[in-house]
């Protein structure tokens, strides 16, 4: 172990070595309400036609490189513009790790809000870059002046912006993130992963924005476990990062399910409408419990605030009563106190209220 240790500090960087792997917690039984996941499986009535699909494929060949009809479905069920170039992911992290192999070069700097999703600053690590995180203000709104201070300052090749973010739940000002596009050096990504429960995008403005690139996700709409992400941009800066894609990495499997989810559209829109409704009704009701911070969300979470010192015995007495969730005290200081929440099934989350209730 020593020996392999040795040659282990010698190999692998030592950012690399501080960094932990990206830990996933296992839900044993638990109602699972902490990794922002569509609580509805497909509904019984499709699974036959589902299986006819699957019993066509051949598995035995190389799936379709370009995912040819799967980028025409996500193309229209997303309404991405005809102008805009689209390339998908095995999931949206895997475009965001494209992104900042393709700038990847000593110096360069990747900048984002924080807090925020955490994989921009574990990839560009893992890529060898620097991470410069800038402070949201304490209710986690965008500081513009900051942001802006800090792209004319150290000159990110890429800005992250999830919008709505993630974990605070909000959409940051419409005009700053403007103006934040005009002056960025770089390019500017949009993580639009939580899409389906905001009516605001910037997919629209692609076509007419050289720096802006768009990303998506189906993965909060009801296919996290397929892993499919789309990244919509100019033409040219999508053929420089599909120099950095893997052959085949949208397998067949996940090409077909795509396809045939998609088909079925109005189901999971059907799911995120009602999955939108419920967030208001959980939203007012949280808002009613004594102590609690709720903010405000344009996503399929919520973000809590619980009195001080006391998120973590929640969370724990949450857990002993059968629900998970995510607990964000001790991760940054700003998230001091926070526990982040998905919006479930109606019983999920009448489950979580009566949980939390007694552990407040
Ligand atoms: C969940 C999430 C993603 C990851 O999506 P996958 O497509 O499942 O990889 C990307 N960005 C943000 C902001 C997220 O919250």
């Amino acid at each position: 172990m020593t020996a392999a240790n040795d040659r282990i500090d010698q190999l692998v960087r030592p950012e690399l070595r501080a960094l932990p792997a990206y830990h996933v917690p296992d839900p044993g039984n638990l109602i699972k309400l902490d990794a922002m996941e569509n609580p509805y499986r497909w509904p019984e009535s499709l699974l036959d036609d589902w299986f006819e699909v699957l019993r066509t494929l051949e598995l035995n060949r190389y799936p379709d490189p370009q995912a040819t009809a799967l980028k025409q479905e996500l193309r229209r069920r997303m309404a991405v513009p005809d102008s805009a170039a689209v390339m998908l992911g095995n999931g949206s992290d895997e475009l965001i790790q494209m992104i900042i192999q393709t700038v990847a070069a000593p110096g360069r700097v990747i900048m984002a809000p924080e807090p925020t999703f955490v994989m921009y600053r574990q990839i560009a690590t893992v890529c060898g870059l620097e991470f410069a995180g800038v402070p949201l203000r304490a209710d986690f709104t965008l500081d513009a002046e900051a942001l802006l201070a800090e792209i004319a300052n150290r000159q990110p090749a890429v800005v992250f912006l999830a919008w709505p973010n993630n974990p605070t739940g909000n959409l940051f000002d419409r005009t700053a993130v403007e103006a934040i596009i005009e002056h960025a050096p770089g390019l500017v990504v949009i993580d639009e992963a939580y899409a389906p429960f905001t009516e605001h995008s910037f997919l629209p403005a692609v076509p007419d924005t050289e720096n802006l690139l768009v990303l998506r996700t189906l993965s909060k709409i009801g296919f996290a476990g397929l892993r499919l992400g789309l990244l919509a941009g100019p033409e040219a800066w999508l053929a420089e990062f599909e120099k950095t894609r893997l052959p085949y990495n949208i397998s067949t499997l996940n090409q077909a399910c795509g396809v045939f989810a998609l088909q079925h559209y109005d189901v999971f829109s059907e799911q995120t409408d009602s999955l939108r409704r419920d967030r208001a009704a959980l939203s007012a009701q949280l808002q009613e419990m004594p102590g609690l911070t709720v903010f405000p969300s344009e996503a399929n979470f919520i973000l809590l605030r619980t009195p001080p010192g006391r998120a973590d015995a929640i969370f724990a007495g949450l857990k002993e009563r059968g629900i998970l969730i995510k607990n964000l005290n001790g991760t940054v200081t700003a998230l001091a106190d926070c526990l982040r929440v998905t919006v479930g099934s109606p019983e999920e989350n009448a489950a979580f209220l009566a949980a939390l209730a007694e552990c407040l």
